[in-house]
């Protein structure tokens, strides 16, 4: 079977990164695609694990190459999905998750109308506020900004397939792996099964 492309969005700060994370512990044949950015490493991460983290002129001459699949400013930083392979990655039937923005992902639709889309969502706007502030990541501006941008992102969150509560890590792990489950049984997945030459 042909490999899921695997697409989650939400908002900043729902849990993405940490609900990612458990996915591809749990589902260890699942890749995840690194995106390269121009912002700033954060404490802790580490250049090719998180991110790669480019100049913007590195990241002007990616996207001059042809090298991104998608890829889109958020917050002032560009980010992008590199192509590296995916294609190919697909056909031989490996699954890869991109944890990308509202912008990249309904690119990515368009171009792979056969992806998973899925939007995770906070259990509130105040809980969402709580989860950024705890993070500990954002300064008084950019936390305000994210806070305003998160209406209009999740807003777009109906032209995706599935929406996921991010209430608990476990509980938004569970439902994407049951996702995952469904969608690997769908019909047009398993054309090849259907196939009983000669009958009985
Ligand atoms: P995103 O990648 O969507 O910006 P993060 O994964 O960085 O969000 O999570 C934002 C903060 O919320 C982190 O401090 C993380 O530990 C916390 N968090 C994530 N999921 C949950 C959850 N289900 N319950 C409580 N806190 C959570
Ligand atoms: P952060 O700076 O918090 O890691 O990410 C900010 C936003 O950029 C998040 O919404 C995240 O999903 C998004 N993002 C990360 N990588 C990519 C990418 O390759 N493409 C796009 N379009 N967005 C990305």
């Amino acid at each position: 079977m042909r490999g899921l492309l695997i697409v989650i969005s939400g908002a900043s700060g729902t849990g993405k990164g940490t609900v990612c994370k458990k996915i591809l512990n749990d589902l260890p044949a699942v890749a995840y695609s690194i995106s390269a950015t121009t912002r700033e490493p954060r404490p802790g991460e580490t250049d090719g694990r998180e991110y790669y983290f480019l100049g913007r002129d590195e990241f002007k001459s990616w996207i001059a190459d042809g090298k991104f699949l998608e890829y889109a400013q958020v917050y002032g930083n560009f980010y992008g999905t590199p192509l590296n392979k995916i294609e190919e990655r697909l056909n031989r039937g490996e699954d890869i998750l991109l944890e990308i923005d509202v912008q990249g992902a309904l690119n990515v639709k368009k171009k792979c109308p056969e992806g998973i889309f899925i939007f995770l969502l906070p259990p509130s706007l105040d809980e969402l506020k709580r989860r950024i502030e705890g993070r500990g990541t954002e300064t008084p501006a950019s936390l305000e900004r994210r806070l305003k941008n998160a209406v209009a992102e999740i807003k777009i969150g109906l032209e995706y397939d599935y929406v996921v509560v991010n209430d608990t890590i476990e509980n938004a792990a569970e439902k994407i792996k049951a996702i995952l489950t469904a969608e690997r049984c769908k019909v047009s997945r398993n054309a090849d099964k259907f196939i009983f030459e000669g009958g009985f």
